[in-house]
């Protein structure tokens, strides 16, 4: 079967951080079809093959892919009633917050705090995208994928994802086997807006008329203007004039660590540290901490520059292509994780995909 096929494709300008060098082969893929073709040809030519979606959570090296590079740009959304609820089928190649506004113009509630989230659907599970008191592991209820092996399509219960904080088995133990090629979510028609996280409900509480709104779109709306703002202030919103969005977002993920490990961190910090409070989250029955306090309190700040790379002013954990390489963003990112484990005992752990 033919397929869309390009040579020496350069990636930079497809990722939001904007490295990376030339995809030796590269295909924009809008059926499953051609999907399918593209893995053919790679297997026939023995080539490695890395998918792609919106290029906002991948840094590409600096010597680019040797192989088949392929974007999922399968398209569609399809509604289906179920009560007062809608499933709404969106396939991997939509634009996430493409897919949030149309919901949310449709009055439907539950994706609406991961409004501003770069990428594109079929990204979202991967990682469990999460935000401001919601992740797609609430609302998804299956996700159609392609087995890279054989070729056959599946469909995925939530349950069996693995869905976990920003994690999922197509990022774990399958990490590589599945192409998502459409995922479904099931959202309340008419539905409130969650307003769970403490930044948002602040907001809300003070700024926002919320108990006036009317359940549905205006209120849904309302979330979604308050999240698009604390995004924009911590260049969290893909901005071409703001170069504190150059990133992945952020690079590290919050630590989760155990009841013990945090016993022995406290006590430490409590001799060498400033008399502030370690901030811990209870997490099932462990311990999540925040790697931007970890970061902030190891004596880098935001706006702290390496070479080619940076901490963004305005988010410490998102590192930030200041005219740099994606050697510069790694030195940085080594930087980090060298000082908060000289500090703290932590090892961050990546959120962000490297690849090569
Ligand atoms: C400014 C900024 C803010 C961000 N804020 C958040 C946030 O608040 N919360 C959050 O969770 N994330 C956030 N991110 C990270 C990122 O936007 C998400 O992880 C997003 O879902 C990645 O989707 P993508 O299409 O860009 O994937 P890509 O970057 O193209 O790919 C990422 C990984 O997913 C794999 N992948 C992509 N599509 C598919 C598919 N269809 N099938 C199989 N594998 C696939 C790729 O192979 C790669 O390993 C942010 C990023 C930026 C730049």
């Amino acid at each position: 079967m033919q397929f869309p096929l390009q040579k020496s494709i350069p990636l930079a300008p497809l990722t939001t951080i904007g490295l990376g060098g030339a995809a030796e082969f590269f295909s924009e893929c809008e059926t499953v079809e051609h999907v399918c073709a593209g893995l053919e040809f790679s297997k026939r030519e023995r080539l490695s093959v890395q998918i792609f979606g919106g290029g906002s959570n991948v840094i590409f090296s600096d010597a680019g892919f040797p192989g088949l590079v392929v974007k999922i740009a399968v398209r569609g959304i399809h509604f289906e009633h179920d009560g007062e609820w809608m499933i709404v089928r969106a396939a991997a190649g939509e634009v996430w917050d493409h897919l949030v506004h149309v919901c949310i113009e449709k009055g439907l509630a539950g994706i609406e705090c991961l409004s501003g989230i770069p990428g594109l659907v079929g990204g979202t599970p991967i990682q469990n995208v999460g935000a401001y008191g919601q992740e797609v592991k609430d609302t998804i209820v299956e996700v159609r994928v392609l087995e890279r092996e054989t070729l056959r399509e599946k469909i995925l219960k939530n349950a069996e994802c693995g869905f976990s904080y920003r994690a999922s088995r197509f990022k774990t133990q399958d990490s590589g086997k599945f192409i998502v090629t459409e995922v479904s979510f099931r959202l309340k028609k008419e539905g409130r807006p969650t307003v769970r996280y403490p930044e948002v409900k602040k907001i809300v509480e003070t700024a926002v008329p919320l108990s006036s709104l009317a359940d549905g779109r205006a209120s849904l709306e309302a979330v979604r203007s308050v999240v698009l703002s604390l995004r924009k202030k911590k260049s969290m919103l893909i901005d071409p004039n703001d170069p504190n969005s150059k990133s992945v977002g952020s690079f590290f993920l919050n630590p989760v660590i155990e009841q013990k490990q945090f016993s022995i961190m406290s006590e430490r910090w409590k001799k060498i540290g400033d008399g502030s409070e370690v901030p811990a989250f209870p997490s099932e029955d462990k311990v999540k901490l925040s790697a931007a306090w970890l970061v902030e309190h190891s004596g880098l700040t935001k706006g702290y520059r390496k070479g080619g790379a940076g901490i963004s002013s305005n988010h410490s954990l998102a590192i930030i292509n200041c005219g740099g390489t994606t050697r510069d963003v790694l030195a940085l990112a080594s930087e980090i994780e060298e000082r908060v484990f000289g500090k703290f005992g932590i090892r961050l752990v990546r959120e962000a995909v490297v690849v090569g």
